[in-house]
């Protein structure tokens, strides 16, 4: 039973809720006992220190103090004595007399009958005390009534008072019942209060206890006092005993009475308890636990603007509130709530961007159709490593690019990875993004003065798990993938098909792709090293795939050819990069990289060349890149179409030489104009001797056998120059420009121009 109650108020209340309600509880149980009072008395007390003021003139103390003593002897003196000291208070104008000494029915009674007749005497029943006698180890309480003799005369007030377990005198007990009477406290009895309240009062430390004028009984005996008696109700402070005031410290014992009597003196007090306190406690501490920052720091100021002026305006009209319950639960909720921050802060956020880190993912509510991206910066450690000291900039430069995109929620793990969650997009919406997102960082960073290039992969899952750990973890998996495969994207395959299944079907789908328009065009600069300018483009295949993200032309162009398909991308990429060189104009020089499957195709030289004609293109314009290995597919054939492409007055280039088989045979079989060394010589080259050597042998040979020279794979400034000054005709590469959309390289090529301007 207790067990499924437990289970049930676990899981219908959440771990936040649970701290609330605990917390609530706690102050509510702690309020019922009363252990806020003394933190109300202390703000009570510290309060009354705005509103000091002097005691009503109504009373006054008459001390039995060492002089008197000296004089009249030890305390208490004979009554025949006490009886001149009340005639001499009397004759003083005092306008009643109270004892808090106890006269006892024990004690030497010589003398009473003439205090009793000076009491009779008075105009106002003197007040006498009564005490306790504490019996059986305190558990009873039996009332020390005095001397009827003398009480015949007098009103019999309680003589003790509340003191506070911290040793203050804090509350005014109005008195006491005993057998059906009612037994006044000496206070009350002063302030004339007849009627028992329900309720003790607070004694009103705003009031002076100075101003409450002091005489010594030797001063009053021997007529000494003038004016400071007239009208007021004297209290005889007999007793050494002494008590604690706050502020005020320690003072004889009469004082206790003395102020209790004072501030019943100034009236009635409405005492309005803990629980309009703590019922807005409660609602400060709500908005401070679930709402969010701005609401809690406002309503936490709010709160302490109202605890702290209500119960000050309240003061001046006597009315008190307990404003400890109410502050308690505020107190206890903002810790939790700073605790709360301060454990996700260390645990929840990366220590390098401040933002949340891939934890914090656990707490992030996603809608079915969300769709969770992952960013991987592949030479992330590296760059890391090489700017140990600035990791920090680094991380911000690369936060402000995702700013830049767009990019919202993003959360931050290690090792440069990221992720963000866009709201559901149609696939293409999502190929805008990621492509938008790539150009961004296409462009190199710049940390501490240092060119920084990113090597990016992309990965996204699209399933409807409502788990954000579970497909964050996919996303990477498939940015994992994305990179393997040397895509910028891919979405993550909820079923992976093997590899051979996964390719046969994708060779299914490339013509219709070609048809839906999910394959398009990328163009890379040439840079003519020479000139100085941008001199062409190479044209380079895409493919957006709606499930499986970008397919990199490395993946489904090998798969064409050896299934032949690969004729309609071919007359694709033709098409689109004739038209776009047919607007760039006679000094411009396409590249399209040409299959050695259509060397077989007997028609293609006659097709190209219609081709042409329809765009209006002049064949110098254009350049076919051809790969080593195309070579060795069919002699025969490539040596013919080769001819005929040469017939026809088109560029021939052998792309990425040096990683066939042939050398100088190959060169000189090929009627090539032009040679790409490839990118995995270039690239390295600012770095490696060897590759620096070769690249630099390639061009001289190139050159003497009459062919101009382009590397690809050109990364650095390094690397850029270094082919400069080797005479390299042309360079391609990340450090000029990555492939991008057309209308992104229509762009890139107006900016040149104007900047050449
Ligand atoms: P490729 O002809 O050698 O194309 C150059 C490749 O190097 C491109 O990869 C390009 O993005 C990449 N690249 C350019 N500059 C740099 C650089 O500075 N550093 C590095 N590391 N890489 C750079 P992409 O676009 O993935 O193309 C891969 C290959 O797919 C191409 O290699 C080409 O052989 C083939 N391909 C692309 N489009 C077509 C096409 O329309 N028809 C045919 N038959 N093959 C194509
Ligand atoms: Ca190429
Ligand atoms: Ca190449």
């Amino acid at each position: 039973m207790q067990q499924a109650f437990t289970t049930v108020w676990h899981r219908a209340i959440d771990r936040k809720n649970r701290v609330f309600i605990w917390t609530s509880l706690f102050v509510l149980v702690l309020t019922i006992a009363g252990g806020f009072q003394p933190l109300d008395h202390l703000f009570r007390t510290s309060r009354s220190a705005f509103f000091l003021h002097d005691a009503k003139p109504k009373l006054a103390i008459v001390v039995v103090d060492d002089a008197s003593t000296n004089q009249f002897g030890e305390w208490p003196w004979p009554r025949h004595d006490i009886a001149k000291l009340v005639t001499a208070l009397d004759e003083a104008g005092a306008k009643r007399v109270a004892f808090e000494h106890i006269f006892a029915p024990g004690q030497d009674r010589t003398g009473t009958a003439e205090l009793a007749r000076v009491f009779q005497s008075l105009p106002q029943r003197p007040i006498i005390a009564a005490g306790y006698e504490i019996g059986n180890a305190g558990a009873q309480r039996k009332l020390k009534w005095p001397d009827p003799q003398l009480s015949a005369h007098a009103q019999v007030a309680i003589s003790s008072v509340p003191i506070s377990y911290v040793g203050y005198v804090l509350d005014i007990e109005n008195g006491i019942t005993v057998n059906g009477h009612n037994v006044p406290s000496i206070a009350a009895a002063i302030a004339n209060q007849p009627k028992l309240r329900a309720r003790d009062a607070y004694v009103d430390y705003s009031i002076r206890p100075g101003s409450i004028p002091q005489v010594s009984a030797r001063d009053v005996l021997a007529g000494r006092v003038t004016d400071q008696l007239k009208g007021r109700q004297v209290l005889i402070s007999s007793s050494r005993n002494e008590v604690l005031l706050p502020r005020t410290g320690s003072a004889r014992f009469v004082m206790a009475h003395a102020m209790s009597a004072a501030t019943l003196m100034e009236g009635q007090q409405r005492h309005v308890g803990p629980w309009p306190g703590l019922v807005l406690g409660f609602a400060t501490s709500w908005l401070i636990w679930f709402q969010r920052r701005r609401v809690a720091i406002a309503a936490l100021v709010a709160a302490g603007l109202v605890s702290f002026f209500i119960p000050l305006l309240c003061h001046l009209q006597r009315t008190y509130v307990d404003i400890a319950p109410g502050l308690a639960v505020v107190g206890a909720i903002l810790l939790a709530r700073l605790w709360r921050r301060y454990r996700r802060g260390s645990e929840l956020t990366n220590p390098l961007s401040g933002l949340p880190n891939l934890l914090s993912l656990r707490d992030c509510q996603l809608a079915d159709k969300d769709i969770v991206l992952a960013l991987h910066i592949r030479n992330y450690p590296a760059l890391a490593a090489a700017l140990s000291r600035c990791e920090d900039k680094l991380i911000a430069q690369i936060v402000q690019r995702f700013q830049g995109a767009g990019v919202e929620l993003l959360f931050h793990g290690d090792q440069g990875v990221f992720c963000w969650i866009s709201a559901a997009r149609s696939p293409t919406q999502l190929a805008e993004h990621l492509e938008a997102l790539h150009n961004l960082f296409r462009m190199p960073l710049l940390v501490e003065g240092r060119q920084v290039d990113l090597t990016l992969a992309c990965g996204l899952d699209d399933s409807d798990s409502p788990n954000p750990q579970e497909r964050f973890a996919n996303a990477l998996v498939a940015a994992g993938e994305a990179a393997k495969a040397g895509l910028r994207w891919k979405v993550h395959d909820a079923a992976p098909q093997d590899e051979a299944e996964w390719q046969m079907s994708l060779l299914g789908q490339l013509d219709a792709a070609i048809d839906h328009g999910e394959v398009w065009v990328a163009y890379q600069a040439k840079y003519d090293l020479v000139a100085g300018r941008v001199s062409g483009a190479e044209a380079l295949a895409r493919w957006s795939h709606p499930q499986r993200g970008s397919i990199a032309p490395d993946e489904f162009i090998p798969v064409a050819e050896i299934s032949g398909r690969i004729d309609k991308l071919t007359y694709f990429v033709l098409d689109q990069a004739l038209a776009l060189a047919a607007k760039m104009g006679p000094d411009f020089d396409m590249a399209v990289n040409l299959s050695a499957q259509m060397f077989s195709r007997k028609d293609f030289p006659e097709k190209l060349a219609l081709l042409l004609v329809r765009h209006k293109v002049a064949p110098q314009n254009l350049t076919l890149e051809i790969t080593e290995s195309a070579a060795v597919q069919s002699e025969a054939d490539m040596l013919s179409t080769l001819t005929a492409l040469a017939e026809l007055g088109v560029t021939v280039s052998i792309d990425d030489y040096g990683t066939g088989y042939s050398t100088l045979e190959y060169l000189r079989k090929i009627q090539a104009q032009e040679l790409k060394i490839d990118r995995s010589f270039v690239a390295t080259m600012d770095r490696n001797r060897s590759d620096r050597l070769l690249v630099n042998a390639t061009i001289k040979l190139a050159h003497s056998l009459g062919h101009s020279v382009v590397a690809e794979g050109v990364e650095t400034k390094d690397t850029f120059n270094m082919l400069r000054r080797m005479g390299c005709d042309k360079a391609q590469g990340y450090y000029i420009a990555r492939p991008v959309p057309q209308a992104d390289f229509v762009t890139f090529m107006e900016n040149a121009a104007a900047r050449a301007a």
